[in-house]
């Protein structure tokens, strides 16, 4: 029996485990296979204060972990893979064998890329096709690339991919873009960039490499097609609560609906983080709420059970 069990290892679930080791709560960190979340799939984080330089998406993942095991985290590299949130204390299922209960749950489980839907995606996922530029930009020095997407995530990929490729064209669907000024400044003065507006890809073509892509315009419905190495897809996130469904008040969305700080709708279950803010989904928001979750569910813990 736990007082605190946190799933999650982003910079929410991490702060909500520095504060709950730091309150003596004893918290279990389920961190799933790949810990660290959304940021250790990043480059440079600019804007999380207290690094002046800024510090690498990775790097930062690491510290926060570290910081967290100081002060007596338990972590546990696994997956929750079924959770029964009534009655109290929660039973939650890891790996499909083993079971553990929970006085107090912080759901932290953030979200995840969204893809186009196109036939051949999920088969060239790996093969050309990708959303993350810092984990598979290397693999294309000199190339021609594709990105998807007119948000901040579409103008930070694409600058990044600049490093290596030797063109890369942004593909959107409108004639306006989504991103923050600072990043469309960015992108849009880097010479390796261009765009095509008002654009959808409608198809990846290649057999086992990606060859290059067939792109409608959607104003006049012509079709070309554009050779390229790789696509990268970067036109969102999706929150990762399929675990949660039926059993938690969600919007239409899939985000977590939270109440008087990060309350859900079931008593002595917090949520923090991408998985229930469909609004600012910064790291920095994500750590805050991740320490307003840790003081809930203390707080909850004081006023219902006696803390072993
Ligand atoms: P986003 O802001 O939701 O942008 C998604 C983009 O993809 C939009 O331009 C959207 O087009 C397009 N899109 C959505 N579905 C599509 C589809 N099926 N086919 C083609 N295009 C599609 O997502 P994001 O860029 O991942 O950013 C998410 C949040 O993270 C934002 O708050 C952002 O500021 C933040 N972020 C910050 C940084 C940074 O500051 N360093 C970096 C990355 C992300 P429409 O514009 O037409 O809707």
């Amino acid at each position: 029996m736990r007082n605190l069990v946190i799933i999650g290892s982003g910079p929410a679930g991490l702060t909500a485990a520095i504060y709950a080791a730091r309150a003596n709560l004893s918290p279990l960190l389920i961190e799933g296979w790949q810990s660290g979340g959304q940021l250790t799939t990043t480059t440079e984080v600019e804007n999380y204060p207290g690094f002046a330089k800024g510090i690498m998406g990775p790097d930062l993942m690491k510290e926060m972990r570290a910081q967290a095991e100081r002060f007596g985290t338990e972590f546990l590299t696994a997956d929750v893979t079924a959770i029964a949130l009534t009655p109290r204390p929660f039973t939650l299922t890891i790996d499909g064998e083993q079971s553990v209960q929970a006085k107090t749950l912080i759901i932290a489980t953030g979200a995840s890329a969204i893809q186009v839907g196109l036939k051949n995606e999920a088969r060239l996922t790996g093969h050309g096709v990708s959303t993350c530029a810092t984990c598979d930009g290397f693999f294309f020095k000199g190339k021609e690339l594709i990105v998807v997407g007119g948000g901040d995530s579409a103008m930070e990929e694409a600058t990044f991919l600049t490093k290596f490729a030797s063109k890369v064209t942004i593909v959107h669907r409108r004639d306006k873009l989504r991103a923050s000024k600072i990043m469309q400044d960015r992108a849009m003065k880097n010479e390796k960039i261009s765009f095509l507006w008002n654009s959808a890809v409608e198809d990846i073509l290649g057999n086992d490499m990606v060859t290059g892509v067939r792109v409608k315009n959607l104003v006049t419905s012509k079709v070309m097609e554009i050779p390229c190495a790789g696509v990268f897809v970067a036109i969102g996130h999706r929150p990762n609560t399929t675990l949660f469904s039926g059993q938690l008040d969600m919007d239409a969305k899939g985000y977590i609906r939270t109440t008087k700080g990060t309350a859900t709708s079931v008593p002595g279950i917090f949520a923090a983080g991408d998985v229930q803010d469909s609004v600012y989904r910064q790291a920095v928001t994500a750590a805050g709420s991740g320490c307003m979750a840790a003081i809930d569910a203390e707080r909850f813990l004081e006023s219902h059970t006696h803390i072993s």
